[in-house]
């Protein structure tokens, strides 16, 4: 099997231009990945760097906590529409009532296709310590 995009499978660097947060994600698919993500501590940018260093890993088992990028759950195509409208709400670009279910179903239809990228963070606790006591 021959990859279609040149980052299918691949271990990739984001790191945050604000606060120097380095996390290494896990391309799970042959598809696209963003170039920039909001970083999940500060809100700051966190784009993709050090793109010389992509590793292919088709056979990856991914570690408690890491992020995954997944193709987006048809499931989750509406919400996601339905939140990126929202998002202007209060803004001169606010969606009027009356318009909002036909541009949702445009987004629906044209942006959160099948195959676009969706970040998940595998199951699990990264650092479980021995000494815990629940009591
Ligand atoms: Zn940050």
């Amino acid at each position: 099997m021959n990859p279609q995009h040149a980052e299918a499978f691949c271990l990739m660097q984001y790191e945050c231009l604000d606060c120097g947060r380095v996390e290494i994600f896990w391309n799970s698919r042959d598809g696209v990945t963003p170039f920039y993500i909001t970083c999940p501590v500060c809100g700051g940018d966190m784009p993709h760097t050090d793109w010389g260093d992509d590793t292919y890993a088709p056979d990856y088992v991914p570690e408690p906590g890491q992020g995954i990028w997944i193709d987006l759950p048809e499931s989750l195509r509406r919400p996601m529409a339905a939140a990126r409208v929202q998002d202007f709400d209060g803004s001169e670009f606010e969606v009027p009532e009356a318009q909002r279910a036909e541009v949702i179903q445009e987004l629906i239809d044209t942006e959160f296709v099948p195959g676009v990228p969706f970040l998940i963070r595998w199951p699990g606790r990264k650092e479980v310590s021995d000494e815990v006591d629940p009591d």
